[in-house]
């Protein structure tokens, strides 16, 4: 199956494309399976308040996934989408746990480089995430430790 193949795969830094603010940092090139010609960039972390919903949700012709768009919170273009519930047939065929996706139109990329600075870093050379919790409780106490 695929999943041993992403760790191959490189990570890349996502930057808005309208104002250059920094998106995520575990970002991943992805191809829709149903339309190869678009581009996007996944990650499987949601980005910490670089984003923000926008609109309701919805769903497209292809699958029964609930989508949301997501824009950059400091220019307010919408950037890509977050799968909101995966249908079946999607969290069979792309397990990699990747919900987050951005448009590669309105992102700029960079691949991002391990320690030593010479190489590409790869999925495969990432720490693994702890026993990703639910993201709300974690951004609450952030936000609390703020003040
Ligand atoms: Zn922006
Ligand atoms: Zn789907």
């Amino acid at each position: 199956m695929s999943t041993s193949n992403f760790k191959n795969k490189c990570v890349t830094q996502v930057n808005c494309i309208y104002c250059d603010s920094l998106l995520c940092t575990r970002g991943m090139k992805a191809v829709l399976l149903a339309d190869t010609e678009i581009e996007l960039f996944s990650t499987d972390m949601p980005p910490n308040r670089t984003v923000d919903f926008v609109a309701g949700c919805y769903s497209t012709e292809s699958c029964k996934c609930k989508l949301r768009d997501i824009a950059c919170l400091k220019c307010g273009n919408v950037v890509g989408y977050h799968v909101v519930a995966p249908c079946k047939p999607c969290l069979l065929s792309c397990n990699n746990g990747h919900f987050w996706m951005f448009n590669s139109e309105a992102v700029s990329t960079i691949n991002r480089l391990d320690a030593s600075g010479l190489n590409l870093l790869l999925w495969g050379d990432l720490p693994e995430l702890e026993g990703s919790e639910d993201e709300s409780p974690d951004s609450l106490s952030d936000e609390e430790y703020l003040r």
